[in-house]
């Protein structure tokens, strides 16, 4: 299955970025992550590990001495700024506190070579850390988008992507197109420096991207695997995929 003889015989830790959640009606602020990324991180082989949303210029060296791999997950919008935007009118929510740790901790994380796997906000804020730009409303901004919101279960895949040949993703998927579950509001625009599509929806956005290196793992998509491995299991070799990478780091350090 997965990596094997990590660090001193423990799993490769694998550190989860998390929303923060301002209170609202009187509770507190909280740090909160779905327990689906958690769970599909503990059944590939990883140990899951929580990052709160601390100053990441500040925090972004110690965060990755303590992990093997970073999974980041999804979330709200990007603040616009950091690609050079201003708000569109139909932008959502945003999270400077989310903001501040990620950014700063994926550029970190590139510098390190640190395995990385990005899930739909986790893939945004990946290809906007690397220079990149995003589409801030699909249905507002692309005419013949087709819908990326469903309102089918998460669990449930409603439109396909076309994976593209010889990419990382390709080797882990193994398959030419694929159904995916799909709920973004946004997408990548202006791809990052140095970085390939590896997956297409049929209206021609980009449904991933990835680190054209074979040394490297880094590797996003904009559709949310963590709810899908258990009923369509080839899902499941994203987070295994990350594990083993994770566990070359773990074995080196
Ligand atoms: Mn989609």
């Amino acid at each position: 299955m997965v990596a094997g003889g990590s660090r001193h015989g423990f799993p490769p830790r694998i550190g989860l970025t998390v929303n923060f959640k301002p209170a609202d009606g009187g509770g507190p602020d909280e740090h909160a992550v779905a327990d689906a990324y958690v769970r599909a991180v503990a059944a590939a082989g990883g140990l899951p590990l929580l990052i709160p949303n601390l100053d990441g210029e500040r925090h972004a060296g110690a965060v990755l001495a303590a992990v093997d791999g970073l999974l980041l997950t999804g979330g709200v919008d990007v603040d616009p700024a950091h690609y050079g935007d201003l708000p569109a009118p139909r932008l959502g929510r945003v999270s400077p506190e989310r903001d501040a740790l990620e950014i700063p901790l994926v550029r970190a994380a590139l510098e390190a070579g640190m395995p990385v796997l990005a899930v739909c906000r986790g893939l945004q804020v990946l290809n906007v850390a690397a220079g990149g730009s995003l589409i801030q409303d699909i249905a507002g901004e692309v005419p013949r988008a087709i819908k990326h919101y469903q309102q089918a279960p998460r669990w449930h895949a409603t439109h396909p992507v076309e994976i593209v040949p010889g990419t990382r993703l390709s080797e882990l998927l193994g398959a030419c197109t694929v159904q995916v579950n799909s709920f973004h509001h946004q997408a990548v625009d202006r791809v990052a420096p140095g970085f390939t599509v590896n997956a297409w929806s049929p209206d021609g956005l980009i449904e991933g991207i990835e680190l054209p290196d074979p040394e490297r793992f880094v590797v996003g998509v904009q559709w949310h695997p963590e709810t899908l491995w258990e009923r369509v299991p080839v899902f499941r070799r994203l987070f295994e995929g990350l594990v083993e990478a994770a566990a070359q780091v773990s074995r080196k350090a």
